[in-house]
């Protein structure tokens, strides 16, 4: 059994002490998990972030292959584990066993193909334009390029990702990939979950005789101890993952540094699903179960959750409507991960009541005290949607918007008023793709993953995948925060002019010793 101990990991020293002291909870039964977790403090999270500076230089000219073994060791320990982890995880967020343990695989799968993209290395994107001295009227120079890492990057995860999008995570995985130093603010509804996980990264930087301040686990509640990471000069890139609120708080704070840093913010997003008249009229009621299956997912809490669904008015649509809200409001209600995502989930729907908006919702059964929350249906006119910020953005929960309307226009006209999504879906049989092509390309601006025929809920981890969007879905829409491309977010480009050839990274030497795909004289390298 591995026992938990209220550990921060700061720069290599395992200490419980710190300020206030706060418990992760069961959200089922509505009662204190031990052990208790001390508030860090000032001074801690200088000193985790001060060593991060002091690794960075060591840590950064690492070789590809002791990142990679970094990696796997850490993926090892998560399975090491075993099921400690996942029943530490299921009594923090009430996760049910099968998905904790997809979740796991996932995060283990992140880290791995991590090891093997260091391994392959063309993602430092080298290139070499050779140098001509004979060249007239000038000289040309010899020019070489290849990505560096920022620098060390605070990594704050959501409460609903437990693993993949915490402290070993996606976001941990590329930026110590990429030779970054991670600092990570725990979530503080898991922090035995992190200080589990937070020792096995602990335990592998100390095995492979990396220094010290590679890595860092603080623990807090307050959205002080982050701000003061996200503010420390140390810090040269931040990854964040949750509401649009923390989001774009830890952005404002980036901005306001005398030397202002990227933020990576993935955050809220209520993922627009179209129904096409053919495919309304087909299998209208086969869709209506499979979208409100994915809604109801883990009780509505993934950020592709279906949010908006919208059709045309024609065969079909009163049928698909009434099949959707028989399957949803027919649906238990169910835990969250905590207890404020089950507060704000009721608070949208109070700010609904003052809305033209019908809402059909079953019957919590949730005793008091303790964090469930009722699917409900809602549905609005296109007008309402238009003249309505609120009903344009996500709840986050099981609740699910559906808007009908009356011609293409009008549904386009709905669409260009969304924001940034993550992701868009869209349903269609027969030419329905092709006769609303006005629909399908005003729906592709504004995500950054577009679904034919499926769901939103169930993100691959796999090079060619986009999650993040155009704002506010992401802060950066050019990255994505899923797959071996979000290493990008933590580099920079640098050239050397040039350069003596013994100076050069082994990357870009003529002799190309790490046998990597290169850019050389503006063609691929055979
Ligand atoms: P959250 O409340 O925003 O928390 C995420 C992290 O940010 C926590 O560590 C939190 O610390 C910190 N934080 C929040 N506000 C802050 C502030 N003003 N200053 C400093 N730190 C701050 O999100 P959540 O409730 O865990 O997750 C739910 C949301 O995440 C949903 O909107 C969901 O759609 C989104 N989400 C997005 C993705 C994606 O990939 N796009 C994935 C999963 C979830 P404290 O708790 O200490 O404040």
């Amino acid at each position: 059994m591995v026992s938990l101990h209220g550990m921060h990991f700061v720069a290599g020293s395992a200490e419980a002490a710190g300020g206030e002291v706060f418990h992760g909870m069961d959200p089922v039964a509505g009662t204190n998990l031990e052990p208790g977790y001390a508030e860090a403090t000032p001074e801690q999270v200088a000193r985790a972030c001060e060593a991060a500076a002091a690794a960075c230089p060591v840590y950064s000219a690492t070789e590809p292959a002791t990142r990679a073994a970094l990696l796997r060791a850490i993926a090892d320990g998560l399975i090491g584990l075993g099921d400690d982890l996942v029943k530490r995880v299921q009594a923090e967020t009430a996760l049910p066993a099968g998905r904790v343990e997809g979740e796991r695989a996932r995060t283990v799968m992140q880290l791995q193909q991590f090891a093997t993209l260091l391994e392959e290395g063309s993602w430092v994107d080298a290139r070499i334009d050779h140098g001509d001295a004979t060249r007239a009227p000038m000289p040309k120079p010899d020019l070489r390029r290849m990505s560096v890492p920022l620098g060390p990057v605070a990594v704050f995860g959501a409460s609903n990702f437990p693993l993949a999008y915490s402290v070993a995570g996606g976001d941990t995985a590329s930026a110590l990939a990429a030779g970054c130093p991670v600092i990570v603010k725990g979530h503080p509804a898991h922090p035995g979950t992190s200080e589990m996980v937070g020792r096995v990264v602990h335990d592998a930087v100390e095995k492979l005789g990396l220094p010290a301040g590679t890595f860092s686990l603080l623990h807090g509640r307050t959205q002080d101890t982050g701000g003061a990471l996200v503010k420390h000069p140390a810090i040269k890139a931040v990854g964040f993952t949750g509401s649009h609120r923390g989001g774009r708080a830890l952005f404002n704070q980036a901005a306001d540094r005398d030397e202002p840093i990227p933020v990576f913010a993935e955050m809220g997003s209520a993922n627009p699903l179209v129904v096409l008249p053919k495919a309304l009229a087909a299998r209208g009621s086969q869709i209506a179960e499979q979208v409100a299956a994915s809604c109801l997912l883990a009780q509505g809490q993934f950020c592709t959750s279906p949010g908006i669904v919208l059709w045309l008015h024609g065969e079909g649509d009163e049928s698909f409507y009434v099949a959707l809200r028989e399957r949803l409001c027919s649906a238990p209600s169910g835990p969250t991960v905590h207890s404020s995502i089950r507060d704000s989930y009721e608070r949208a729907m109070d700010d609904l009541s003052s809305l033209p908006v019908e809402v059909d919702r079953g019957t919590a059964s949730a005793a008091p005290g303790v964090a469930e929350v009722c699917p409900a249906l809602l549905r609005a006119t296109p007008e309402a949607v238009l003249n309505n910020e609120r009903l344009r953005s996500e709840i986050y929960g099981p609740a699910m918007l559906t808007v009908a309307c009356r011609t293409m226009e009008e549904l386009q006209q709905v669409i260009e008023a969304l924001d940034g999504h993550l992701t868009a879906t869209v349903h269609g049989d027969g030419d329905d793709f092709a006769s609303h092509q006005p629909v399908l390309s005003s729906l592709r601006r504004k995500v950054g993953r577009i679904i034919a025929n499926g769901v939103p809920t169930g993100v691959e981890v796999s090079p060619a995948m986009v999650h993040g969007g155009p704002y506010p879905a992401s802060s950066d829409a050019r990255y994505s925060a899923v797959g071996t491309t979000s290493i990008q977010r933590w580099v920079r480009p640098a050239c050397w002019q040039d350069w003596p050839q013994d100076l050069l990274p082994a990357e870009l030497q003529d002799g190309n010793p790490r046998g990597i795909q290169r850019l050389v004289n503006g063609k691929i390298e055979s």
